[in-house]
Parts: C-alpha cells; sequence; structure tokens
C-alpha cells in the first residue's frame, strides 16, 4: 500500500485539513512554502498519466476543493500555485496522484 492509502487508510491518526467520500486534504510534512497542502484523491491513481476518462470528474472536484481551501488559508486574494509533478523526471516521489497548493514564498520544490 502505498504511503497516502496509508495516510487516508489511517485517517482518526492524521490531521485531515478537508475530507470527504472522495477527497482528502493535508499539510505536506516537509513544506516547500508558509501554506503547502496536498489535495488528495482516496482513490488510489498512480500519476497524471495513469488518469482515465472517468476520473474527469474527480480531477475537476480536486481543482474546486483547491479553491476553496484556499480561500479558508487566506491567500485566495494574494494568490497561490496549484501543482501536479508527473513521473520522476516532473519531481514526483509519491505515486498517488495528489495536487500540491502553494503559497507565500515558494522555495524548492522536490
Ligand atoms: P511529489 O514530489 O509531487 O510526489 O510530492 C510528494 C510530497 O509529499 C512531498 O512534498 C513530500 O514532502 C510530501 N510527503 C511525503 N510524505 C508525507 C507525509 N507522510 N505526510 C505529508 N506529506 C508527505
Ligand atoms: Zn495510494
Amino acid at each position: 500500500m502505498c504511503i497516502f492509502c496509508r495516510i487516508i487508510k489511517d485517517e482518526k491518526e492524521t490531521n485531515f485539513i478537508y475530507q470527504d467520500k472522495d477527497i482528502v486534504a493535508f499539510r505536506d510534512i516537509n513544506p516547500a512554502a508558509p501554506v503547502h497542502i496536498l489535495i488528495v484523491p482516496r482513490k488510489h491513481i498512480e500519476s497524471i498519466n495513469h488518469l482515465e476518462k472517468k476520473d474527469k470528474s474527480l480531477i475537476g472536484k480536486m481543482f474546486l476543493i483547491a479553491k476553496q481551501i484556499a480561500k479558508e488559508q487566506n491567500v485566495a486574494e494574494k494568490g497561490y500555485k496549484l501543482i501536479f509533478n508527473v513521473g520522476r523526471g516532473g519531481g514526483q516521489i509519491i505515486d498517488h496522484v495528489h495536487l500540491h497548493l502553494l503559497s507565500g514564498r515558494i522555495g524548492k520544490m522536490p
């Protein structure tokens, strides 16, 4: 089981800042910015390269949740970045799709 699937499964021990039946969000353990949150589908999809047509609404929902979290974290006005790293060459180290939400002074991304 991948590390994000484990986090999702052991959800009682994790501090989710958002959760619903499809998606969870939690703070990055090694933040590259003052606000660095990961938006993660409960479904294990390895990467954007592994997306299928049926995942269309799930991925769309991730962006709507990102927008909501940005507002809750008071960065909606200031601005933020949303990033999917894809594959090792794209900086992806965890093979479970996740959307990075970053705001503030952004340091080195993996
Ligand atoms: P990526 O490089 O796009 O695969 O991003 C993976 C991110 O997951 C990195 O920014 C890591 O700091 C973060 N990360 C790894 N393990 C954990 C964990 N247990 N809890 C929260 N974030 C994690
Ligand atoms: Zn997984």
